[in-house]
Order: structure tokens, then C-alpha cells, then sequence
């Protein structure tokens, strides 16, 4: 049987060395982290997402600024906001809750923020700066999963690492600190032929799809590393619970953990990581800004 990764006990540790960093930047510096978080329209999971992130913020002793528009906020005053963002310097981070409603062109609202403020790590430069290997702002769930696999390998030097899912926010950025960790990678995806096969060589599995335990045992080697990335909301069918909904990942959690060395849970495996490097950017955004080491 393998390692179930404990991604929220992992997060809760990181979170409380931010708490203490962030008691001496107040102390020492007169420095409280902020940052902003923009939330357009009526999106229940994205409202769910902002929550749980602003909740992390106050947790930790990051100041944070929320702004809610409604669904019919148009691109014009949604880049004005950000521009307004962008020359206060008290505001050290601003993340734009995606998806936007459909009026508003995601790119052109990324690529508004500031680079030094764009603390999910998703602007063209950050993005450009991470494919190099200069590392600026790296986007949270990568990164975070990163930590994770760290913490579980070690070395991950030489290690052929499958990357099932090529998005700008997860696969493409995961895929590029992979390689910077020295690992083989390759990136598998909609149009993949043989995706079992390619998937059975990996000495450690990224799944980052939208598809509700499409990893199956049999598409795993024994003693395999996996990191389920996938959130997805399914009904429960055949218990008492019937009806009612529930998460899961992008991986059959209990085909593979007889195989595998380690597995991520879902939820409590990558989830909480990705708020905790939002904490995480939004520190070094704050102290970065203001020349602190
Ligand atoms: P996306 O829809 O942007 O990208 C999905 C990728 O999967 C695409 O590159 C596509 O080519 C690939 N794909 C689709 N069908 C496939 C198939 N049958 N076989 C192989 N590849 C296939 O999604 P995303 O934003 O990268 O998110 C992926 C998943 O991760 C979603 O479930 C999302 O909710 C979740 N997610 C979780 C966190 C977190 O904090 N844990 C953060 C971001 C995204």
C-alpha cells in the first residue's frame, strides 16, 4: 500500500512559517502583505475559492482587499481597477479570480496586473521567465505540487516525469519546473496516441486534466510518485449518501494506491497547496517590492 501525501498537513506548516515571517516584516519593517482579490460575477465555485483565500489571508496576518464586481462588469473597468492596483503601493498582490465572464478577455486581464504583483504567477513575463529557467513569480498549483514531490523524492534528477494536461496555468509550468529539476519530461494531452502506454514509464505522473478518475491502475508502474491536480465535482452513486455530490480527482485514488509509492488525495492533497503558495508569492511579492531580502 502507498504513501497517502498529506498536501494539507504539508500547507499548514508552510503556512505557519509565513506567520511567522510575516509577525517580524510588521515588527521589524512596518510591513503587512496585501493583496487585492477580484471576484467578477456569480461563479458559486469561484465564490467558494475566494473564501477559502481570504480566509488563509487573515489566518496568516496578510491584509486583504476584496473587490466584488457584478456579472455585467465590462473589460474597460475591470483594467481600470487594475491599473488603479498597479500605481497603489500598498497593495503588494492582485489576483483576478478566472474564469471571467465572458465579455472580458482573460489574457488581456492577466497581462494588465503588473509582473511584480501577479502573485498566481500567470502574466507572459512570469510565464516567459519560468520556460527559461529565471524564475520570477511561479503559479501556485505547480508550485506547490513541486514542494510536495520535494518533500516525497527528494533528488528528482533523472526521473522520467508524465505530464498529463499542457494548460498555461498547470501542465506548461509544471512540465518547465520539472525540467528544472533535472527530470525527463514529457507532456501528454487530448491528442496524445497511446496515453496508457506513455503514462506506465513514469517514475512520477502529473494529472492535470478535468476528467474525474481517469487514471486507472493499469495505467501506472509500481512504485510510481502521483500528483492528482484534478478537482472535480461528481454525484455519489450506490451509498446511503446517494445524490449528494463530491470531489475527486483526475485519478482513481483507490485503484492506484496499491501500486504507487505516494499518491496526493483529493481533496487534501494539492488543494491546500495552492492557497498556501498563493501565501507563499504574495510574502516575497510584498518583501521583494520593498527590498527586503
Ligand atoms: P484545462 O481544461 O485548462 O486543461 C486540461 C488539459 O487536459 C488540456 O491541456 C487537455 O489537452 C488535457 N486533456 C483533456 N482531455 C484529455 C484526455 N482525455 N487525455 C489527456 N489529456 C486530456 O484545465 P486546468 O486548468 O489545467 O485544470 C486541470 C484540472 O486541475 C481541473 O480539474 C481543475 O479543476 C484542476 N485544478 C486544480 C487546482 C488545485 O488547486 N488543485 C488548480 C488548478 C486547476
Amino acid at each position: 500500500m502507498g504513501n497517502r501525501i498529506d498536501g494539507k498537513a504539508f500547507a499548514d506548516q508552510l503556512c505557519e512559517s509565513l506567520k511567522t515571517e510575516i509577525e517580524s516584516l510588521v515588527a521589524e519593517h512596518q510591513l503587512r502583505p496585501t493583496i487585492a482579490v477580484v471576484l467578477v460575477g456569480n461563479d458559486p465555485a469561484s465564490h467558494v475559492y475566494v473564501r477559502n483565500k481570504v480566509r488563509r489571508c487573515e489566518q496568516l496576518g496578510i491584509e486583504s482587499i476584496e473587490h466584488r464586481l457584478t456579472s455585467s462588469t465590462s473589460q474597460t473597468e475591470l483594467l481600470d481597477l487594475i491599473e488603479e492596483m498597479n500605481q497603489d503601493s500598498n497593495i503588494n498582490g492582485i489576483l483576478v479570480q478566472l474564469p471571467v465572464p465572458e465579455q472580458i478577455d482573460d489574457k488581456a486581464v492577466i497581462d494588465a496586473i503588473a509582473p511584480e504583483k501577479d502573485v498566481d504567477g500567470f502574466h507572459i513575463l512570469n510565464a516567459g521567465a519560468l520556460a527559461v529557467g529565471q524564475n520570477q513569480m511561479v503559479p501556485c498549483t505547480p508550485l506547490g505540487s513541486m514542494m510536495l514531490l520535494k518533500d516525497q523524492l527528494g533528488d528528482l534528477s533523472g526521473m522520467h516525469a508524465v505530464v498529463i494536461g499542457r494548460s498555461n496555468i498547470v501542465g506548461k509550468p509544471m512540465a518547465n519546473l520539472l525540467l528544472q529539476e533535472n527530470c525527463t519530461v514529457t507532456v501528454v494531452h487530448s491528442r496524445t496516441k497511446n496515453i496508457e502506454e506513455v503514462c506506465r514509464t513514469a517514475d512520477i505522473l502529473v494529472a492535470a486534466v478535468g476528467i474525474p478518475q481517469l487514471v486507472k491502475a493499469d495505467w501506472v508502474k509500481e512504485g510510481v510518485t502521483i500528483i492528482d491536480v484534478g478537482i472535480n465535482r461528481v454525484l455519489v452513486e450506490g451509498t446511503e449518501e446517494e445524490g449528494k455530490s463530491k470531489l475527486v480527482g483526475d485519478v482513481d485514488f483507490d485503484q492506484v494506491i496499491d501500486k504507487a509509492a505516494a499518491v496526493t488525495p483529493v481533496p487534501g492533497g494539492v488543494g491546500p497547496m495552492t492557497i498556501a503558495c498563493l501565501m507563499y508569492n504574495t510574502v516575497a511579492a510584498a518583501k521583494k517590492q520593498t527590498g527586503i531580502s
